[in-house]
């Protein structure tokens, strides 16, 4: 590899908005066997919509409360529909984030928890709603249940649109002939059903946070390149392990500065366009 051409290679990614931090991290990028992408705010838009619930007004009240303290984005979406409804929230008087699983608050002396089935297991609620929680994973929704006192009350969907781009982009690393998986730390259903409108066949969903890194390695240690494509402070061990992090420009600090390459506004587009850029200048080199 001759250094003038590594130049011009990382400058026109620069222009298109593909911003490596060194040449090395464009030549590694030419050799990608295949390539994991976060879901939300990286396959999605990440802004969440709440689109049905299912319980009363106070449960709402209690949930939303709730959630005021958390920072994940199912969290404001929440926020902002209670909001719209013009719903007063209250201050928790403690408030814990289980991660992978939802949220555990004490607001005004009741003992609230919004998150997924593993909340509600672990917690002894029994929840008789399968029929409306699997229909809404099927749209693609992320359902999260509420429990008031250990009693069930009802469920608050949301929905998150895929990036208009996000199939064309899919499908042009596919006929780059890279294997294409998204990761996410959602349940299945609601994962393949994003996965499918996206265009892709590979999904490794309800991984826990700390797990993303280890999935990376998984994949590299079937002799495989691995890019992994990501947004957020839980991508970062994953973006850091992987052959070529790439991070949403969009998405938060610690994913840029952990990961090899940024592209800009969150296009992914310039995730095929990265790796074509790399193979042309590999191969004006050779
Ligand atoms: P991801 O960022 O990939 O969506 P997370 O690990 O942050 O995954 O969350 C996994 C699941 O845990 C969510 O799909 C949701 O069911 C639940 N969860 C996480 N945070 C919250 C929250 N603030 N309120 C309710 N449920 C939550
Ligand atoms: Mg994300």
């Amino acid at each position: 590899a001759t250094p003038t051409s590594i130049m011009v290679g990382t400058g026109k990614s620069a222009e298109t908005g593909i911003l490596f931090k060194g040449g090395e991290h464009l030549e590694r990028t030419h050799q990608l066997d295949a390539v994991i992408m976060d879901k939300t705010g990286t396959i999605t838009k990440g802004k969440p919509e709440v689109t049905d619930f299912t319980g009363d007004t106070d449960t709402l009240q209690l949930l939303a409360s709730a959630e005021k303290g958390s920072e994940h984005p199912l969290a404001e979406a929440i926020v902002a529909y209670a909001t719209e409804q013009d719903m007063k929230m209250v201050d928790a008087d403690a408030f814990e984030a289980i991660p992978g699983q939802g949220i555990k608050a004490t607001i005004a002396g009741k003992d609230v928890l919004v998150g997924n089935r593993k909340l509600m297991d672990e917690h002894g609620v029994q929840v008789d709603a399968a029929a409306d929680l699997e229909s809404y994973e099927s749209d693609g929704k992320t359902a999260m249940l509420v429990a008031v006192n250990s009693e069930y009350q009802g469920m608050i969907a949301v929905a998150d649109t895929i990036k208009e781009t996000a199939g064309e982009a899919i499908q042009k690393l596919h006929d780059q002939g890279l294997e294409v998986v998204m990761m996410t730390g959602d349940n299945e259903r609601t994962a393949q059903a994003i996965a499918r409108q996206a265009g892709i066949d590979q999904v490794i969903a309800e991984v826990l946070p700390e797990e993303k890194a280890d999935k990376v390695k998984d994949v590299q240690n079937q002799d495989k390149k691995v890019a992994m494509v990501g947004d957020g402070i839980n991508d970062a061990p994953a973006l850091a392990v992987a052959d070529t992090g790439i991070a949403i420009g969009t998405g938060t600090e610690v994913a840029i500065e952990a990961a090899d390459v940024t592209i800009l506004g969150g296009e992914l587009l310039l995730i095929p366009k990265a790796i074509q850029i790399s193979q042309a200048t590999i191969r004006n080199i050779r």
